[in-house]
């Protein structure tokens, strides 16, 4: 069995900013361990620009960021384990990895949990058709295209409008397909404003909102959907039935943050995120083991996540390092129009600096205000033309506003009127 100072699992942009930030802070040893034959995650089949432009002041496609951190991580010296999967750790922080060479075991004094999210497949769906083939998630037919140089299909529709799917559509539009509709259920769209232009509008693709797939049809390919508009329940009108002829269907319609390893750890999950109650230093509810990335919370923009990493992986390695986190904390509720927020405490005897608070909003307000309030006191106030759940929030309270927070009992953020 192998000692380790700080043990980083999965090699995407959350491992590698929180493996640069725990080198920074100081770790003496550090082993960043990825399945994948690369580093990188799913930044790898993102050749679409529109990242970095938080971090870098530039627009770059996926894979650029993500080369760029694989280059710093290196300049550091971070050892990197690939093609080694994790398939268990302990709640004393042993983890073990299968690879080529056998099963690996490390004893960390700290883990960091950086494994991303998977998407939600069609048997989490419920449509009733046939089991054909010419169904794909989204990120899968991304890999086929962007990846492999296959296309999936022809004659495509898009069901759910998260990202990916709104990024597909205009991938497959490039590449020669003709993509009929983006279908979502919801009354708004779950990806980001900027891709709906981007992505949709740009190329003449109908968003059809508060509509969904009722029923696929084909024997050994797939043939056509049925699509409907649905009610406020969410409940397909019948008289609205059409049928949509297409030979693929793509799925965007969530992405599940992997935990099953943070459950073996013992780590608590919340409900909200399915990912881990975290406090302001990114500790989990077991001691020594953080977490960050899209494995903590679903991301729409990798910038936040190499920030939000990079502050899990130094405060890791000052876990390794013997710097005590002070435990409890104020609770941070989500309010009014909020679905969540992480982090889920803040002690303030841990923050160094200043905290950033993110959040979704449960849906779409306009001339609204976002409110922070320690009690019943406002220490936060912004003005929103509009707040929809496709954009993450962000508020910043400075090292001078968490003073206030000491004789505190709860945060609150939520959204107020104008
Ligand atoms: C299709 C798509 C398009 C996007 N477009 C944009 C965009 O335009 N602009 C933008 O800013 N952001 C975009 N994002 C968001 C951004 O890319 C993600 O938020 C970011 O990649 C999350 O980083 P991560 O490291 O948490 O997860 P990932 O990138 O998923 O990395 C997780 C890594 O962990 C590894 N792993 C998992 N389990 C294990 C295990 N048991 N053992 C070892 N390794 C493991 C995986 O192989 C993977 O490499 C997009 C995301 C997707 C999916």
């Amino acid at each position: 069995m192998k000692a380790v100072d700080v043990v980083i699992i999965g090699g995407g942009p959350a491992g590698l900013a929180a493996a640069i930030g725990a080198k920074n802070a100081g770790a003496g040893s550090i082993l960043v361990i990825e399945r994948d034959s690369r580093l990188g995650g799913i930044l790898n089949q993102c050749i679409h620009n529109g990242f970095g432009l938080h971090t870098f002041n530039e627009e770059l496609t996926g894979s650029e960021y993500s080369a760029r951190y694989e280059a710093m991580a290196r300049d550091l010296g971070v050892p990197v384990l690939l093609n080694s999967m994790v398939v268990d750790i302990t709640p004393d922080r042993r983890v073990f990895a299968v690879n080529e060479r056998g099963v690996q075991e490390l004893q960390a004094k700290a883990v960091v949990l950086a494994m991303g999210c998977r998407e939600r497949p069609r048997g989490s769906l419920n449509i009733a058709g046939s089991r054909t083939a010419g169904i794909f998630t989204a990120g899968t037919a991304q890999k086929f295209v962007n990846i492999d140089g296959w296309m999936p299909g022809r004659e495509v529709v898009v069901l759910g409008s998260g990202d990916i799917g709104l990024i597909m559509a205009r991938r497959m539009t490039l590449e020669g397909a003709s993509v009929k509709a983006v279908a979502e259920v919801m009354p708004y769209s779950g990806g980001l404003k900027r891709n709906i232009v981007q992505c949709l509008d740009d190329f003449g693709i109908p968003l059809l909102l508060s509509h969904t797939v009722i029923e696929i049809f084909g024997k050994d390919r797939l043939s056509g959907v049925a699509i409907a508009e649905v009610d406020e329940s969410r409940k397909p009108i019948e008289k609205t039935r059409r049928l949509v002829p297409c030979d693929t269907l793509l799925l965007s319609v969530g992405l599940i943050p992997e935990n099953e390893l943070s459950k073996m750890a013992g780590v608590k999950l919340s409900p909200a995120t399915g990912g881990p109650y975290v406090n302001e230093s990114f500790q989990t509810s077991v001691e020594g083991i953080f977490a960050c990335g899209n494995v903590l919370h679903v991301h729409d923009l990798v910038d936040f996540v190499s920030e939000e990493s990079e502050i899990a992986g130094a405060n890791a390695a000052g876990y390794a390092m013997g710097r005590g986190l002070s435990g409890g904390g104020i609770p941070v509720i989500a309010g009014n129009g909020v679905r969540y927020c992480v982090p889920w405490h803040i002690n303030p005897d841990n923050v160094i600096d200043k905290i950033s608070l993110r959040f979704r909003v449960t849906g779409v307000y306009r001339n609204s205000r976002v409110s922070v309030r320690f009690d019943d006191n406002q220490v936060f106030g912004r003005k929103s033309m509009i707040l929809t759940p496709g954009e993450m929030e962000s508020v910043t309270l400075k090292k001078e506003t968490i003073a206030k927070l000491a004789s505190a009992k709860k945060i609150t953020v939520s959204v107020e009127e104008g």
